[in-house]
């Protein structure tokens, strides 16, 4: 490809409108553009690089024994209802009429689909275990997409659905995927962790996420999962599901009796704590949640924090949030009581289920709320001055330096951007659909699925995020647009610009992806162009051609040798 006729145009600056450097690096670099918000154009230089991520994608799952189909984009609401998401599902999903008022959406994933699919097909134990699998684009509305193409409204998905006669097949089929998802990214370039997860909103329960781990430092926040891990025994898990043991803390209080003292103004655990000089891990704290529009209060110890996938997973939620103000009111007013947050406790409280972070059980003599503004009550055990809930759960936030429930050693934290996830849905999708085949015995039973993503477009930003420096994108080799590309110094010098001619036309013989920069640019331009762009390797024709030699220079290193141009052309076709 001549630069002067590929369409890329390269931005002087920055989008303003971009927090992460991949969103950042893609759009200056020429390969996307905004259409509306969370909504791109992939470019030519970035359709090239998704169709190679594609690729590789589709190698290894065929490889594994699925086999591609495709499925619509646009999906009837009465799948939907069968299944029982089309109450359930959030605002993500993007609903639609058609001309005859029948109610549609666009397809944010597609369990429902390919289970009519599976109960339409699939008739015998015979014919499974099946694995099916598309590559398409995806609609989700999400509430911020901001980060570019790691959370797009509109980004492409391959996704994969086994079917299996019984519980051993699906765990074949999982192992197969999760087998099949590491040597994906690896051929991407790009080291992943394979951690344990929630399973959401899809259901089911064993599920796991491939994260490409980033690191946490001011330019680059892109990594919106936590991922808790062991150094020891390799334990690791994304922080909506991660679980700990707790270093020991002070628990009892140690006031001499039950009272309820005056603490003005201590809206806050820190505020209450240094007001009456106790520890925080001595405070019971009390949180108010809606969860699917019911309202539920939280229960922890100070010092640690709830993980609100954890509390929604407890009450089989779909939907979480912090009440609001007005809500706390309603509360109050339904309880008999005034106070504002900061101030409640769970004693005397109605219209409200009552839930305990584990933490909560071994206090003594502790601090807690009891719905009196500027009040607490102190000195208090369970079952003397409050009730100990009934539903105690691990619903906490793990926190660095806890201990690994496996092997007892400090966790470690690192950022991470979930590009994979491997689910064990089993009969979620086929009970609910009724999607059953005849079992050997003749009996019909529901297939037992599982379900698997990759985010394609989130993938090539988790790879931008990874490998870049302040020049631009160092595209790992295997997912490049192109593998080299050779810039003549001066387009006025006539020898530069045959031997960059030469070169150029022998890497197209041996069918090397290769750019070739004739444009009447300024030498700094083409040069700075070549690092934004990220081709993995560039060969420079300048001056030095005089005596037969060329600039060769690696972009994952930025390591320049200086050699002949035929040992350049050998050494590109030797990788
Ligand atoms: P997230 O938690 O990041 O919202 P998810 O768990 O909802 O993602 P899945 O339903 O597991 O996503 O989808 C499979 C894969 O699709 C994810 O692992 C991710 O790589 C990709 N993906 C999901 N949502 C988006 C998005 N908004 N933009 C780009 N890729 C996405
Ligand atoms: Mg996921």
């Amino acid at each position: 490809m001549r630069m002067s006729k590929l369409f890329v145009q390269t931005l002087r600056e920055f989008p303003s409108d971009a927090e992460v450097i991949s969103h950042k690096l893609l759009v200056r670099a020429g390969y996307i553009r905004k259409l509306t918000n969370g909504v791109y154009n992939y470019l030519p230089l970035m359709w090239r690089v998704l169709k190679k991520i594609e690729n590789i994608v589709r190698e290894e799952m065929d490889a594994s024994g699925a086999q591609e189909l495709l499925m619509p984009f646009v999906q009837p609401s009465e799948l939907w209802l069968e299944s029982g998401r089309w109450e359930v599902y959030g605002k993500e999903l993007m609903r639609l009429k058609d001309r005859h008022n029948r109610e549609m959406c666009l397809g944010p994933t597609h369990e429902e689909v390919i289970t009519s699919i599976g109960r339409e097909g699939i008739r015998s134990y015979k014919q499974l275990p099946v694995n099916l699998y598309q590559i398409q684009s995806k609609f989700r509305d999400e509430i911020r997409p901001r980060f570019g193409l790691l959370r797009g409204r509109e980004f492409i998905m391959k996704d994969a659905y086994s079917f299996d006669a019984d519980e051993q097949g699906l765990d074949k089929s999982y192992e197969i995927m999760a087998k099949a998802y590491t040597r994906i990214f690896e051929r991407c370039g790009l080291e992943t962790k394979m951690v344990q997860s929630d399973s959401g909103a899809i259901g089911g329960s064993v599920s796991h996420e491939f994260m490409v781990l980033v690191n946490e430092d001011a330019e680059n926040n892109a990594g919106e999962n936590d991922v808790f891990y062991c150094t020891k025994c390799g334990y690791s898990a994304n922080s909506n599901h991660a679980v700990s043991i707790l270093n020991e803390v002070e628990t009892d209080g140690h006031f001499d009796c039950a009272k309820i003292v005056d603490t003005p103004n201590t809206h806050s655990i820190e505020e209450l704590s240094e007001f009456l000089k106790i520890p925080s891990s001595v405070i019971c704290k009390c949180l108010i949640y809606v969860i699917d529009g019911k309202y539920v209060a939280a229960l922890i110890r100070g010092d640690r924090t709830i993980e609100e996938t954890k509390l929604m997973n407890a009450f089989q939620g779909n939907d979480i949030r912090i009440a609001r103000n007005d809500e706390i009111e309603e509360i109050m007013n339904i309880s008999g009581f005034n106070a504002v947050a900061g101030f409640i406790g769970p004693k005397g409280l109605k219209g409200v289920e009552i839930i305990a972070d584990e933490t909560v059980k071994d206090l003594k003599n502790f601090v807690i709320g009891i719905n009196q503004n500027d009040k607490h009550f102190v000195g208090a055990n369970w079952g003397i001055d409050v009730e100990l809930p009934q539903k105690i759960e691990d619903i906490r936030l793990v926190e660095e330096n806890d201990k690994c429930v496996d092997c007892n050693a400090p966790l470690k934290v690192t950022k991470g951007i979930e590009v994979g996830n491997i689910f064990k849905l089993g009969t979620k999708y086929s009970k609910a659909m009724n999607a059953t085949f005849a079992d050997k015995d003749g009996q019909e039973k529901p297939f037992i699925m599982g379900c698997y993503g990759i985010g394609i477009s989130r993938t090539a930003a988790a790879a931008v995020e990874r490998h870049h420096d302040e020049f631009g994108i160092k595209w790992p080799l295997a997912i490049a647009p192109y593998t080299v590309i050779v810039v003549p110094v001066s387009d006025q010098d006539e020898t530069q610009m045959r031997v960059a001619e030469e070169i150029y036309n022998k890497l197209l013989e041996a069918k090397v992806e290769v750019i070739l920069d004739d444009r009447q640019e300024r030498a700094g331009v083409k040069l700075k162009d070549a690092d934004l762009i990220g081709i993995p390797y560039r060969i420079t024709v300048g001056k030095t051609i005089k005596d037969n030699l060329v600039e060769f220079k690696e972009r994952a290193t930025n390591n320049m040798v200086t050699i002949t141009p035929d040992e350049a052309v050998s050494r590109i076709l030797a990788l």
